[in-house]
């Protein structure tokens, strides 16, 4: 996954240092610094060339960065820029050491300790005494004072029973095709109905979902962050259960960071084919279109492209074929649904300010639609502009289209007058 020093050397070579990247950085746009923009990283980046001092600037100009693939998808010259930067988290890493609350966040998700599962389980028995829950959205906001934490902050409601739990209650029906999921970890621990939602819509289309749970989390978070070793481990272990599953010839996510991590995996079985869950209903859209029949959503809905989905996997037209399958008239475009929400992994919990510059762009766009429905295909996206209503006081929810497709599937069908 990371780049070797001779790589990133021959990736750099290909910067003509255009500035096109300034006109869709996010982060450029709230700073208007320089070296906040791809260009500028990339010229410090070149400075550190086989050094192990890191040069002035280099710790904000590499820390300020959604690696949201903006820049790369407006580069004429196909530079790997979101590859490069997280190449040079490695090398600081390597210098410095991890941020300690990373390394405790990714010890979780080595199993290291306590495992990720039991740590959510343990936390959703005492949340209630610092959190409580939001009236009109999903999520907690804090009930007390907290450091660090600012009132409007929210963070998911931690469940007691996670997504492998529930499933071992569930007995697949027969008759049905083998396809793999892989929930992540913010859909296993944090939003299992979502899982829930994703298997059931995939049954109605005769699939029957397997969820190994030896999956681990993808190691999009780690991979960003420059702990390479722990990206490596994930990696592999996933990896392993995908040849052990070999014989199974699809694998959907509903995450969007997961399926541009999965995607990106050298040394995959190569018969499997990795699949967003909008690509995969988009492949199965007549089937589709006779199952849900006359069922439309009622309310104005209006879309959020996740970074990692529309340009790390090149994916924007099968969300839009489906929001206009469930809402038809009513799913309406906000403007530039393509810019980041400002989440990027874990930089809206590190560098909170800037994130919420960046999110209120979003939560105004889609203020002006005057829809009551925000949908995104990624988890982090929706905790983010689930912060983003509860911030500017919008009257929108933020939703997983698969959730609204399973709600709708749910229904009856309205009699034909
Ligand atoms: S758009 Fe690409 S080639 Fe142009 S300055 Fe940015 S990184 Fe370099
Ligand atoms: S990945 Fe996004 S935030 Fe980072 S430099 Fe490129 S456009 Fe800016």
């Amino acid at each position: 996954m990371t780049m070797t020093p001779f790589e990133i050397e021959e990736e750099l070579k290909k910067c003509v240092k255009c500035g096109a990247c300034m006109a869709v950085c996010p982060i450029y746009r709230q700073t208007g610094r320089e070296d906040m923009v791809a260009r500028g990283k990339l010229n410090l980046i070149e400075l550190i060339k086989g050094s192990k001092e890191l040069p002035a600037g280099w710790l904000e100009a590499v820390d300020y960065c959604l690696l949201c693939c903006s820049c790369e998808e407006n580069c004429s010259k196909g530079v790997k820029i979101t590859e490069i930067i997280a190449a040079a988290r490695v090398q600081q890493t390597e210098i410095m050491g991890l941020n300690p609350i990373k390394k405790g966040v990714f010890a979780l998700l080595k199993n290291r300790i306590i495992s990720i599962s039991r740590f959510v389980k343990l936390g959703s028995f005492g949340q209630w005494l610092l959190w409580q829950r939001l009236p009109r959205h999903s999520g907690l906001v804090r009930r007390l004072p907290l450091p660090g934490i600012d009132e409007k902050t929210v963070i998911p409601a931690l469940p007691k029973r996670n997504l492998d739990d529930l499933l071992r209650k569930q007995r697949a029906a027969a008759g049905l095709q083998p396809i793999l999921f892989f929930p992540g970890c913010a859909t296993r621990y944090l939003h299992p109905q979502m899982g829930l939602d994703l298997i059931f819509v995939l049954e109605k289309l005769g699939f029957n979902a397997i969820v190994p749970p030896e999956f681990k989390c993808c190691g999009m978070v780690t991979w960003g962050a420059g702990d390479e070793s722990t990206s490596a481990k994930l990696k592999q272990a996933n990896l392993k259960v995908l040849h052990e599953n070999a014989g199974i010839k699809q694998l959907v996510t509903g995450c969007a960071s997961c399926g541009h991590a999965l995607k990106d995996y050298d040394g995959r079985p190569q018969n499997c084919e990795i699949l967003d869950i909008s690509e995969f209903l988009f492949q199965h859209r007549e089937k589709l279109e006779d199952l849900l029949g006359k069922r439309k959503l009622r309310q104005k809905i209006t879309y959020h492209d996740p970074c990692h989905l529309r340009k790390g996997q090149g994916v924007s037209k099968e969300p839009r074929w489906l929001l206009n399958l469930i809402a038809g008239e009513n799913f309406i475009e906000m403007r530039h649904p393509e810019r980041c929400c400002g989440a990027g992994g874990t930089f809206g919990i590190t560098h909170k300010e800037l994130s919420r510059k960046i999110l209120k762009e979003k939560t105004l766009a889609a203020d002006a639609t005057g829809a009551g429905i925000v949908a995104s295909g990624c988890p982090g996206c929706i905790l983010q502009l689930t912060e983003g209503a509860v911030v500017a006081e919008s009257d929108w929810q933020a939703e997983h289209p698969i959730t609204l497709l399973a709600n709708l599937l749910h229904q009856t069908e309205p009699e034909e007058r």
